[in-house]
């Protein structure tokens, strides 16, 4: 007759996916603190712990997320409309890739940069040897004399 898809089903749909990029993070995060602790073996053995838990954490949100959003999109029995093959499609695309094993594409795509820096280097150059050191910089990092910076004018003196 119609359709509409029933809100139950949307709603278990992007549960589902929201469960299932909150599992992809998990378990990149386990990465993440293998390698910020690397070469260091203090409390190795708790750090390996959880790190374990939040892997397993991560792919267990990974399938439930995987089957929530898959009962949302195909109905229980699985012969329901779909939701929207095409925009279905799209938007499994990054699930897709990552179930290739490229995590990275999965944080970017949530925005997440490692180490929390997204800001843009502006980079200046030293008038003695041309060597392009950070905005900041007292001193050129190739000649060790200082760096001259007029932010008035924006540009070198
Ligand atoms: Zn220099």
């Amino acid at each position: 007759m119609t359709k509409q898809i029933s809100s139950e089903r949307k709603a278990a749909y992007y549960i589902g996916m929201g469960l299932m990029i909150l599992g992809a993070i998990l378990f990149a995060s386990t990465f993440v603190t293998f390698i910020m602790n690397f070469g260091n073996f203090n409390n190795f053995e708790s750090n390996a712990k959880s790190g374990m838990l939040r892997g397993f954490g991560g792919i267990a949100l990974l399938i439930v997320g995987g089957i929530i959003r898959g009962i949302g999109a195909l109905g229980i029995a699985g012969s329901g409309v779909k939701l929207n093959p095409q925009q279905a499609k799209e938007e499994l695309e990054p699930y897709s890739r990552m179930a290739g094993g490229m995590i990275k594409d999965v944080l970017d795509e949530s925005e997440i940069n490692i180490g929390g820096k997204s800001e843009k280097i502006i980079m200046i150059k030293c008038q003695s040897c041309g060597k392009l050191n950070e905005e900041d910089s007292k001193f050129c990092q190739e000649c060790r004399k200082k760096m001259r910076f007029s932010p008035k004018a924006g540009q070198l003196e």
